[in-house]
């Protein structure tokens, strides 16, 4: 798998909306939001159509150029505090070392923060190190972005080397969609990175971002496999849109593929109130309704965590709470208030 064609699909990515229209051969909206699609998953997307679930995740809508929704629609630069550290919760953080994408999902909760290359992803590694240095109930790192295994391996290996230094970080993990966008790129070099770390740290978990089980292609699980018979610890996370991955059974079919693949489904995020993304946004009540009867459908082992991220930043919650499966209901915060901001 270390044979570099990522770098041949990050160089002929389309990027304007010139060479899009001319490569699928149709006409699309013009939007505020850049278009970044890998030559490699341009061409998967042609295979299953460009209103297939592919299509629909990375091909312009005119969806995004409404004002509905919000600039930072979790919070993120309330609990930023700078040098690419978001603290939101007590034990952890996030750690952005990057802005860059292995592609522009249109439904990106930080769309607006990356495209315009946010201030919060300016960094000074020492400022960062330090910070952690001096908060020692922070005992996890996780890497963020932008997506962390974009960055090349020499760059990830020596903040891995610099994070494991620090006592009181116990546990990193890397939240990433480079495996399902540009497979080619997990090469022997990162999987020695990461089979360091699972030794550099008591765990260390690689979280891949996934929506619908027409993204796990054959290239895909094999560089899932890789990872996972490498004995590093696979998460999936999983986010739930509107008219992409909105039936019972699609998310059935998903997290079994996952299971059988031996990644474990940890997060299924109810859609972000992002500004520019709100037409993959649901209530809570149409969530509920598609989610609750995965539980009869998969093991407890291979269902996902469903939760929401609460606006202005409070952090995530359990969708499902607190009446288990009822269809509305109030939603308790982190310290049992009441969420107060429309739902259904
Ligand atoms: S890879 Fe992640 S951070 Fe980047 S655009 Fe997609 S959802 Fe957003």
């Amino acid at each position: 798998m270390s044979d570099q064609s990522w770098i041949e699909d990050f160089r002929h990515a389309i990027r304007t909306h010139e060479e899009l229209e001319a490569f699928f051969e149709k006409s699309f909206p013009k939007t505020n939001y850049p278009i970044f699609i890998p030559k490699n998953m341009a061409e998967k997307i042609k295979l299953f159509g460009v209103d297939s679930a592919l299509g629909l995740q990375f091909l312009p809508h005119e969806g995004e150029n409404t004002d509905a929704g919000r600039l930072d629609p979790i919070g993120d630069k309330v609990h930023s505090q700078g040098s690419g550290i978001i603290h939101r919760y007590q034990n952890r953080v996030l750690f952005a070392p990057t802005p860059i994408c292995p592609i522009a999902c249109r439904y990106c909760f930080r769309k607006n923060e990356l495209s315009e290359r946010d201030e919060m992803f300016n960094q000074n590694f020492e400022l960062a190190k330090t910070y952690l240095k001096e908060n020692s109930d922070i005992n996890e790192v996780i890497f963020t972005g932008g997506d962390p295994f974009i960055l090349a391996n020499e760059k990830l290996a020596g903040y891995i080397q610099d994070f494991s230094e620090i006592e009181s970080i116990k546990y990193i993990r890397f939240h990433t969609r480079t495996p399902v966008i540009l497979p080619s790129r997990i090469d022997e070099g990162l999987i020695d990175i990461m089979t360091s770390a699972k030794h550099l740290f008591k765990r260390a978990m690689i979280m891949v971002h996934i929506n619908h089980p027409m993204e796990l292609t054959g290239d895909v699980e094999a560089v899932l496999s890789m990872f996972v018979e490498a004995g590093i610890e696979v998460y999936s996370q999983t986010v739930l849109l509107k008219g992409v991955n909105d039936k019972t059974e699609t998310l059935a079919e998903l997290f079994t593929m996952l299971s059988d693949l031996k990644v474990k489904p940890y997060y299924l995020h109810h859609p972000d109130q992002a500004k520019g993304a709100m037409h993959f946004w649901m209530t809570l009540e149409e969530g509920r309704r598609i989610v609750h009867p995965l539980h009869d459908r998969l093991s407890g082992w291979a269902l996902p965590q469903y939760v929401i991220d609460v606006p202005g930043g409070e952090g995530k919650i359990s969708a499902v709470n607190p009446e288990t499966f009822a269809f509305s209901g109030t939603l308790l915060n982190r310290k049992g208030a009441p969420v107060n901001f429309p739902l259904t």
